[in-house]
Order: C-alpha cells, then structure tokens, then sequence
C-alpha cells in the first residue's frame, strides 16, 4: 500500500510474460504507437507530443529540464515538500538561476505569492507538482498554469503521483509539459519515464541558442523516434525497454477503457472516505485541509505516544505494507499510504482493518470497526 510502485493489474504484468520482441518488430511498432497515442488521451492533450523513455520519473524531470532551459535562464519553482527541492537541483544543474517558493508543512503556496514572484523577473519556466507524494499535498493546476502563460512562462507539471488519478486536462488547461514515472497510477512496473509537451514547449526547445547539455535526455535523439512509431515506421536511438512498453499499451487501454472522468471520480470517492475514516480514529491528516489533500495518497500524524516503527510492524504481521516519512523535518512522525490505480474499497478496508488492530495492539484507544463504518458510510453517501 505505498504510493508507487503500486499493485499491478494481472493482464499489466502477463503482457510482460512474453517473449521480447525486436524493437523494430512490425507488433512492437503497432504497440508504441499505439501507446503513444493512447497518452495523449490520458492526459487530455491531443496535440500534444509523447515522449516514452526508459527511465524513472527522475529522468523524465530531467528531460523537461535539459530540453526547455538554458544556462542564465530564471526559474521559478513552487515547492509543496521533497519533489520540489528535486525539481530545483535538477533545473540549476542545467544553469537555471531558480526562485524557490516554499509552501510551509501540509500547505501550499498562494497564488498570489506565485504572481507576485512572476512580477519580478521573467521567468522561463515554472516548475511545480502536482502531488507531492512526501505531504499529501495537491496543487490544482490550473490557476498556476494559467498564471505562467499570462507572464509567458512555461508551465511544467511533475505528475509523478496524479497523472492518471488526478484531474489533469493538459491542453484545456494549457500546460506545457505534464510528466510522470509508471509505476504509480500509470499502473504500469517501474522503468518508464513519461511526458506529454506542448506545442508551444517544443517551439521553445527547437528556437534554443545552445545545445542540450545531457546525451541521454536530449529530445533531438527522442523525437525522430517518437515521429517514427507514430507514424509505425521502425526507428532506433537507445533500446526501448520492449516488455515494459508491451504493458504500457495494456494498462494505458483499461485507463482508458475505465474512462479519464470516472477514473478521477473513484480516486476522490475512496480517497475522501478513506480520510473520514482516518480522521474517526483521531488521527490528524498531513495537508492542512480537504481541498489540498491528495486523492492517490493520504498522509498521515502517527497519533502521539505511537511508535511509528512499532505500528509498521504490526501491520506488516497483518500483511499491510505502509510507507515511513520521507520530509526530512518530520520524518518520523508520519506515515503514508497510497491509494492511486487499481486499489478497490476491499483493499482499503482491509487496510483500516489493520490499521485498528495495530493501534490496538499500542495502545490507542480504537473502537473496532469504527473507521471501517465511517469508511462504509461515506461510500454509501457518494455511490
Ligand atoms: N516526483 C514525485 C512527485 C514523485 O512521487 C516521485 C517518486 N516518488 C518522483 C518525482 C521521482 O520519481 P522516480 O522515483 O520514479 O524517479
């Protein structure tokens, strides 16, 4: 139950359990283009332009950060815990002078702050996530995209822990680069780097002044290949990782099978119960209110005088498997659990379940079945 890597649905992982095909295959050729498409679907981006690599989502940061800045360029970063800092050592290695906006613990960063940081210099890019999976905490997009393009600024989303479980419609809401790594609600075994870019992003990169300073990340590489197997012709940079592109195709179909909007609506029906049922058994949430809580993972206060290490423990006897801390500063006072792809009611229950039994077993107070009801009934109240 940790945020990423996730369950895997069964036809996701058989669709690896097959002999690798050359990547110039006349299948394999049909099944990334078919891919390629497909995520343009999932993240609502029609003329946008897919890029797959192998790779994790760090890569895939890195890849907006190589192709769309410049040495001297300013960027401006809004930071809601641990993936933002990244964002911002990734962006300075490539010569970007960044601005950090800095959300304090379980909060975000206003968007007046934001505006008024875009009133000081002309920034090139704006970099920010849309979930960070060390807090919880969901950014909405679509006012801080808005504000980028009204100071001609590209926007670039880390989607790492939302694309395909958080409401995100790239084009609609215009912005640049929506990026994410596949092993989250992707659905797909770790190993892939994902990222839709505008057309506006790709004008950027194509007018640089300086070539891109990283081998591996350099769209000059990618794009011919991407062309290519979109237009199913065979191509070759670097070895596309067959299998893993194989399940991509699966699990980006059953995405799109479930459907953008009702996919969206049962992570917020399960994330918004599971929430109730946390907060029942007295236990404090990260993010400070509902609107900014994440819906593919919830982060949560271990309740006082709970040893963090112990209560993991015992719902690792009860086969449950949650995350630690990752913010430094707290690190030790919090746990995480992911609820994002294919994660059922039945998943969430079980996991309340030991939830109760371990805080039981500590010490805290715990009616039994008592999240499990709350949980219950906000389901009921949102079928
Ligand atoms: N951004 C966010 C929001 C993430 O959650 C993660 C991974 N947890 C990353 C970036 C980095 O992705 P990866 O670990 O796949 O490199």
């Amino acid at each position: 139950m940790i945020p990423g890597p996730i369950e895997f649905e069964p036809e996701v992982l058989q669709a690896m359990a097959v002999p690798t095909a050359s990547h110039i295959a006349p299948n394999f050729i049909e099944v990334f283009g078919n891919s390629l498409e497909l995520m343009k679907k999932v993240w609502l981006a029609p003329s946008g332009q897919p890029f797959v690599v192998a790779g994790s989502g760090t890569l895939a940061m890195d890849m907006a950060a190589a192709n769309l800045v410049e040495k001297g360029d300013d960027a401006l970063v809004i930071s809601t815990g641990y993936f933002g800092q990244r964002f911002k050592d990734i962006l300075e290695c490539y010569g970007a002078h960044t601005t950090l906006l800095k959300a304090p613990i379980g909060e975000v960063v206003s968007l007046e702050a934001i505006e008024a940081a875009l009133q000081q210099k002309q920034f090139k890019v704006v970099a920010f996530t849309h979930v960070d999976t060390s807090t919880g905490v969901l950014v909405h997009p679509e006012p801080i995209a808005r504000l980028a393009k009204k100071y001609n600024a590209l926007s670039i989303l880390d989607g790492v822990c939302s694309v395909a479980g958080e409401e995100i419609k790239q084009e609609a809401w215009e912005i640049d680069v929506v990026l994410t790594g596949s092993q989250k609600a992707i659905g797909v075994p770790p190993g892939l780097a994902l990222l839709v870019a505008s057309q506006k992003a790709m004008a950027v990169w194509q007018n640089r002044k300086s070539p891109v300073g990283n081998y591996y990340a350099d769209w000059s590489n990618w794009l011919p290949v991407m062309k290519a197997y979109e237009e199913r012709r065979p191509s070759y940079f670097g070895t596309p990782p067959v299998n893993l592109i194989l399940a991509l195709e699966i699990s980006l179909k059953m995405i799109c099978e479930e459907g953008m909007a009702q996919r969206v609506q049962r992570h917020q029906t399960l994330a918004k119960a599971f929430r109730a049922a946390i907060v029942s058994l007295g236990l404090a949430m990260l993010p400070q209110s509902d609107t900014i809580s994440a819906h593919t993972l919830s982060a949560i206060y271990f309740p006082e005088g709970i040893d963090g290490a112990a209560m993991r423990a015992k719902m690792v006897e009860s086969d449950v498997i949650i995350a630690g801390g990752l913010l430094a500063e707290i690190k030790a006072t919090y746990f995480r659990i992911g609820h994002m792809g294919s994660v059922s009611s039945n998943d969430l229950l079980a996991v309340l379940g030991a939830l109760e039994r371990a805080l039981s077993a500590l010490g805290h107070p715990v009616e039994l079945g008592s999240s499990l009801q709350t949980f219950q009934e906000s389901l009921i109240q949102d079928a």
